[in-house]
């Protein structure tokens, strides 16, 4: 077992939208195909990507992680017989420190992608069927609840305009939907909050003033005073739940948080490695019985640090249920269904050919249901493959 080649490009996930932190004028993501021979004969491309809102990682794939992988020679195979991407993760992380973990963790997780989708097709399964085979004693999901996210803040947008978005998303299958809150960047904190309040009430009157179908992002935005201001004023709609209320990093501000904020919370998009994942857990005041954990596997160095992951939060009592990574990639929704997490992040209208799944698999009733296509099946998802296939 050898990777044998490796191309990469850079392709723009720009648009005209914003959270509370940053906008997308400028976003970009780094695209890899590696090949994958089995010494047999037999060999797999896999494909990989970096998830959004971290930028394309050009110059780290090619000083280090590429040359490596290419350097390693024989891998030692999984013992099922197959590929194992841990092996190739080891040959690409010699050499590195631990701790600070800066944005490696996303050029590592791009080639991991890609090292997983050519695992599962030169094993003939899903990537979601080669997971529970490996991982959970063959028990996959028969399908993955999912959300939309979208609600950003756009130039000329307004209320009218956040409700005809989600009205689509409803008409599109989904149950459950996230709008951003905080202000688009610049806002001031009680313009921000008049603001959303009254984007909060439209979105709700078109869910039933369900609070349960509406979740809202902050993006790491506030400060303490800021997010208890918010807080205290969201806790009479019982939302889903409040998404990175404060910076993703300072795990006490959080822990105080969740003793003022009854309802669930949300985070960890943002968090990058198993100790810093750690970290949220020991020290945030996080609730297993309800908050939810959003690492995205594509920019935590991938899927083999991910399952450290889940194995640290077993070892804590929390469920792999309480997991809905962040990033709206079909990667996290194998992960989904095969390791049984709580769901995944879906971007119906943004961060287009990234965003989405495949094309066979429609929304239903807020549920996704994958085919039998071997590997990730980025074939199967015509706007997103048109670019890959120039790396070929
Ligand atoms: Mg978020």
């Amino acid at each position: 077992m050898k990777v044998t080649r490796i191309r990469q490009d850079v392709a723009p996930i720009s648009g005209a939208i914003a959270n509370a932190y940053i906008d997308f004028s400028h976003m970009t993501a780094s695209i890899v195909a590696v090949t994958v021979e089995t010494g047999d004969g037999r060999r797999a491309v896999g494909f990989g990507f970096n998830s959004n809102g971290r930028y394309a990682q050009p110059g780290l794939l090619a000083e280090r992680f590429i040359p490596r992988l290419l350097a390693a020679g024989e891998l030692p195979a999984h013992p099922d017989g197959g590929f194992d991407p841990a092996a190739a993760w080891a040959a690409m992380m010699r050499n590195e420190k631990p701790g600070g973990h800066g944005e490696r963790s996303v050029a590592v997780g791009v080639l991991d992608m890609a090292l997983w989708d050519a695992a599962a097709k030169l094993a003939g399964k899903p990537l979601w069927r080669l997971l529970a085979d490996r991982y959970h004693a063959g028990a996959a999901d028969a399908a993955a609840w999912v959300y939309a996210a979208g609600g950003y803040y756009q130039p000329g947008k307004g209320t009218a305009g956040l409700v005809e978005e989600i009205r689509r998303y409803l008409d599109a299958g989904y149950r459950v939907v996230k709008i951003k809150i905080g202000g688009a960047p610049g806002t001031p904190l009680a313009e921000a909050l008049r603001e959303d309040l009254a984007r909060i009430e439209a979105v709700l009157t078109v869910l039933g003033g369900d609070g349960s179908r509406l979740c809202v992002d902050a993006n790491g935005r506030f400060d303490l005073p800021g997010a208890l201001t918010y807080a205290a004023h969201l806790a009479p709609y019982r939302l889903r739940w409040f998404e990175e209320p404060l910076d993703p990093l300072d795990y006490a501000m959080h822990a105080v948080l969740a003793e003022h904020y009854e309802a669930p919370l949300a985070t960890g998009e943002n968090l990058f490695s198993l100790p810093d994942a750690r970290n949220l857990i020991r020290h945030a005041g996080l609730r297993p019985d309800r908050d939810v954990l959003q690492f995205d596997p594509a920019l935590c160095y991938g899927l083999v640090e991910y399952l450290r992951i889940l194995e640290m939060l077993r070892a804590h009592g929390w469920s792999p249920r309480r997991c809905v990574p962040h990033g709206g990639h079909q990667f996290a929704l194998h992960i989904a269904v095969g390791l049984g997490l709580g769901g995944n992040e879906s971007y119906p209208e943004v961060f287009a050919p990234f965003g989405g799944f495949a094309d066979d698999t429609p929304i239903r009733d807020g549920m996704v249901r994958l085919t039998e296509t071997p590997g990730i099946g980025f074939e199967a998802k015509a706007d997103l493959y048109a670019l890959l296939r120039r790396l070929l």
